[in-house]
């Protein structure tokens, strides 16, 4: 039902969002978190298949491409759609997949719906099952895809890329991996994806726990019972289990793990905001009928225009995300058009949000039967300060009585001992502890995908990214030749729907290249002014750091603390992401290239 919020009751929001705020901003920021290595290293052992031996290659390719989630898959796919014979990924884990790989934890699921998040559907042929899918589906189409464009003939798995170099005389990448390779590529993609170095808290006596402990992104199938696919965890019936973290990841799998554990201590620092999810199954019928050729960026263009105030007669995704515009729109459109100022469309947004986050609030209470737990699990803040979550079993589950949560207020756990997790001097002893507790973000980038590219100046990427982030349209770096950053910043940066972002910049790639092999040119290179222009451009903008005057801390918004220069690293096209491609279609269909030199 929808509120309407009095003048007093805002300003008491308000004052609540700044003491729970205030709450929990602490001075180590991303220091906060372990980084795993040494003897914290086997948490990243890859759970679900052995390290197969394999002899070190030395040979040339056409493209390499760091990472095999969807960035390294849309990409191949368009690369091999221009007529590229040889295109090699490179990928840690053990197959395609990506974050789809490593997360199989019960209950995994898309949280943008399937139509507009996985890529290549109607490339493929794939319809998907349900409007928010599971995970093993997603992993299989990332497998489908993988097929399909004979990326599996190349490509290295379990293998890391240690040491990038451009070679100006033989007109080449030299790529290094963990696994002994030394290779040379003509060009070279990265896309090794925003959130997947696993990440601990520095909860004191974390080392000193005997019992059984593991990261969400490496699920223990093993210990726990079950299957990606049947999360009926049967071996935890008789455990007590605690889980640390509350975040997107511990929406979906609490539910599941309320269902198997003899008991279930959730330990919460910050709520997350819980909206509805209300899953289907998609019917073939229908999906017959909407599958014209096309459909699949029609629909891509119609969930970004609804998602980011862009303009659409028609919303066909109509859910959570696109509801968050919508009702700021519904605000805006209620102003005079003389009142459509910057500071009268910044008040309408925030009444839009204060009574999205009331009705999620006073949802809370129409589901869960315990005041005191209610109260615990109402999130204080703006819905976009932390990453929103849809579901409609997380609340349910603290009904049943073998669940509890421990609502720390913002102050975290306080310690692990030997026999369980300790809050406010009470020790919960417990048989295994599951780590929600999310991934490294603000970290050096370098520390996150092991390696830093030297270009053409010989001057190392992190040097020239040492005043922050430079690029050209985020995917072209001036100094490093034949080399393409896929990711979301200083582009589109269109958050509700990540792969949006890849599967564009997979486009525009495949344009340069294809113009490369008609023209026949060797080397592409950024004009340096071309790219001092783009990042002066992106910096004129408000930047992508939501609300960080006003948040709660979390990744969204470097834990609360300014990151400096690294600010250019959280910022998109000023414009907006519908914009930003209807720029950069442009830019690529002019076949003109301006900004880039080819050789
Ligand atoms: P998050 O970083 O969102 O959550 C980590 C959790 O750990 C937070 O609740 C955090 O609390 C808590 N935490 C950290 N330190 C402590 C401590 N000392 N004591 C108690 N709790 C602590 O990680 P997730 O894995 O949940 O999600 C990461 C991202 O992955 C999401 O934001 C989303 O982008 C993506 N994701 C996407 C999904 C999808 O699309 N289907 C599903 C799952 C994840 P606090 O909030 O106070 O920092």
């Amino acid at each position: 039902m929808k509120i309407n919020l009095s003048l007093k009751v805002k300003e008491r929001l308000r004052k609540k969002y700044q003491e729970e705020r205030e709450k929990r901003l602490r001075p180590d920021g991303n220091e906060q978190y372990l980084e795993l290595k040494d003897q914290l290293a086997y948490f990243l052992d890859d759970p679900y298949m052995e390290i197969a031996e394999r002899k070190p290659i030395k040979d040339d390719v056409q493209f390499t491409f760091v990472g095999g989630g969807f960035a390294g898959l849309v990409v191949g796919a368009r690369l091999s759609e221009v007529g590229l014979k040889s295109i090699r990924i490179v990928e840690k884990g053990s197959d395609f997949g990506g974050t789809w790989y490593w997360n199989r934890y019960p209950g995994a699921q898309c949280d943008t719906a399937s139509m507009v998040y996985m890529p290549l559907l109607e490339e493929t042929g794939h319809m998907p099952t349900e409007k928010y899918v599971h995970g093993p589906e997603i992993l299989e189409h990332c497998q489908r895809i993988g097929q399909q464009y004979g990326l599996y003939d190349d490509a290295l798995f379990q293998t890391q890329v240690v040491d990038v170099e451009w070679l100006e005389e033989q007109q080449r990448w030299l790529i290094k991996t963990n696994r002994d390779d030394e290779f040379t590529s003509q060009f070279i993609g990265m896309g090794t994806g925003p959130l997947h170095v696993p990440k601990l808290p520095g909860i004191p006596g974390i080392e000193t726990f005997n019992g059984h402990s593991f990261h969400t992104s490496r699920w223990d199938y093993a210990y726990t019972g079950g299957t990606p696919g049947n999360s009926e965890l049967e071996n935890l019936k008789n455990k007590r289990v605690a889980v640390i973290g509350t975040g997107a990841t511990a929406v979906q799998c609490v539910p599941h793990l309320s269902k198997s554990c003899k008991e279930l201590f959730v330990f919460q620092r910050t709520p997350s905001s819980i909206d509805v999810r209300n899953n289907q199954a998609i019917d073939p019928s229908w999906f017959e009928k909407i599958s014209e050729p096309g459909w699949q960026q029609k629909w891509l263009d119609n969930f970004t225009a609804n998602q980011t105030g862009g303009e659409a007669s028609e919303d066909l995704v109509k859910d959570g995300w696109t509801e968050i515009s919508r009702r700021v729109r519904e605000k805006v459109m209620d102003l005079s058009k003389e009142n459509r100022i910057p500071e009268k469309m910044w008040e309408a947004y925030e009444d839009a949000d204060l009574e999205k986050m009331s009705e999620i609030r006073d949802r809370v209470d129409s589901i869960v039967n315990d005041s005191e737990t209610g109260e615990g699990l109402k999130a204080w803040y703006g819905q976009l300060c932390k990453r929103p979550c849809f579901h409609d079993e997380y609340l349910q589950s603290f009904n049943n009585a073998s669940t509890h949560l421990v609502h720390t207020d913002g102050k975290g756990v306080e310690r692990i001992t030997e026999k369980g997790v300790v809050f406010d001097g009470e020790e919960v002893p417990v048989d295994c502890i599951i780590f929600a507790s999310g991934f490294e973000v603000g970290t050096p980038l370098q520390r996150r995908t092991g390696f830093d590219p030297k270009g053409k100046s010989r001057k190392k990427l992190s040097d020239h990214w040492s005043d922050g982030m430079r690029t050209f349209h985020g995917l072209q770096i001036a100094d490093f030749p034949n080399s393409f950053i896929v990711q979301a910043t200083q582009g589109a940066n269109l958050i509700s729907n990540y792969p949006s972002n890849l599967s564009d910049s997979a486009k525009t790639i495949a344009s340069i290249i294809a113009h490369m092999l008609k023209t026949e040119s060797r080397v592409v290179e950024v004009e340096t002014e071309a790219e001092e222009k783009w990042v002066q451009l992106i910096m004129s903008g408000p930047g992508a750091m939501l609300g960080s005057q006003d948040c709660t801390p979390g990744y969204y918004n470097n834990e609360g603390i300014d990151p400096g220069p690294s600010r250019k690293s959280f910022a998109g096209y000023p414009f907006g992401p519908v914009a930003f491609f209807n720029y950069i279609s442009e830019w690529r269909n002019s076949g003109d290239f301006v900004g880039l030199n080819f050789r």
